[in-house]
């Protein structure tokens, strides 16, 4: 496989996001030779586990589930990565462990000490920016991909993983900041298309899922309007590894036997789309025909 000279960069909060909303995209650019870095910002310490064989594992419990995850990430990514190129590494930020998970919005973990979205960015140790900037300075990404501004459902990592790779775009383009400045391309945002939803929804309510699994009406899921997505990527080609990837996080979510749909622990269906949709937040757009980006890298240089 010859490398295109293409840098992706995705910024995720917890191993198994990676998977569920840019599995596709991962893999369809590794497949054409990009190089793609997956920065995750904690271990997924505070997860929810779907079967009882994880249960001990939990951080009121064996507190283990961070490292046990650590394997399962690095399971999903070398499910996507392209049999005839180098097998795709998780990167954490800060280093393994270095945050950790904050829970949803309002439980106790948000007050560990080491909770990943009451962080100070800067510290005298080198704090989340400082490292989010150094990863972007180094491996110098054209393309940069994280969460919308709710981080896609609320989720307080996810929040804060989107103020802070905003940050550090900037930040790494900064001459003021000491070390070789990096201007990032474009800064894309994962989403979820409402339409898609709609239409991946009703055709699941017809499909064979796990007997404790509910096909949810579309407005329980987070998606955005069609008319705000801006580029959307043919995954199809790819998704027999996006849902091997998805099968690696066993922890977290099953996948249903025809790989049309997954569910987390709340047992609640999401399709798995054959096309991942986006938002570009910086940079400029270069949409095709029918007005869509098809390419996250269209239009750079
Ligand atoms: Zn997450």
């Amino acid at each position: 496989m010859q490398p295109s000279g293409r840098r992706l960069l995705l910024v995720h909060a917890h191993p198994d996001d990676e998977t569920i909303t840019t599995g596709g995209t991962i893999a369809r650019y590794l497949a054409e030779g990009a190089e793609v870095t997956v920065v995750t910002c904690t271990l997924g310490e505070e997860g929810e586990v779907m079967e009882p064989r994880f249960a001990q594992l939990t951080a009121e419990n064996a507190d283990q589930l961070g490292g046990y995850r650590i394997g399962e990430l690095t399971g999903a990514l070398a499910a996507l990565s392209d049999p005839a190129g180098p097998v795709l590494r998780p990167r954490f930020l800060g280093g393994m462990g270095r945050w950790r998970d904050s829970g949803m919005a309002g439980t106790p973990a948000a007050d560990h000490p080491r909770a990943f979205a009451s962080a100070p960015r800067t510290q005298a140790d080198g704090g989340p920016l400082q490292a989010l900037t150094r990863i972007i300075r180094d491996v110098r990404p054209q393309v940069v991909i994280t969460y919308d501004e709710v981080g896609g459902y609320g989720h307080p990592d996810h929040i804060a993983a989107h103020l802070l790779t905003h940050a550090a775009v900037d930040a790494a383009a900064d001459p003021e900041v000491a070390g070789e400045p990096w201007e990032v391309a474009k800064l894309y945002w994962t989403v979820t298309s409402r339409g898609d939803l709609e239409s991946t929804l009703a055709a699941l309510r017809g499909a064979e899922l796990p007997g404790d699994w509910r096909v949810p009406a579309p407005e329980e899921l987070p998606a955005h309007d069609d008319a705000a997505i801006t580029s959307r990527i043919d995954v199809a080609p790819v998704l027999d590894r996006k849902r091997a990837a998805l099968r690696a996080h066993a922890t977290q979510l099953g996948v249903s036997a025809d790989g049309a749909a997954l569910a987390l622990t709340n047992r609640i269906a999401q399709p798995v789309f054959a096309e991942e949709a986006y938002v570009l937040a910086r940079g400029a757009a270069a949409p095709g025909p029918d007005g869509l980006e098809r390419d996250l890298f269209a239009g750079v240089a």
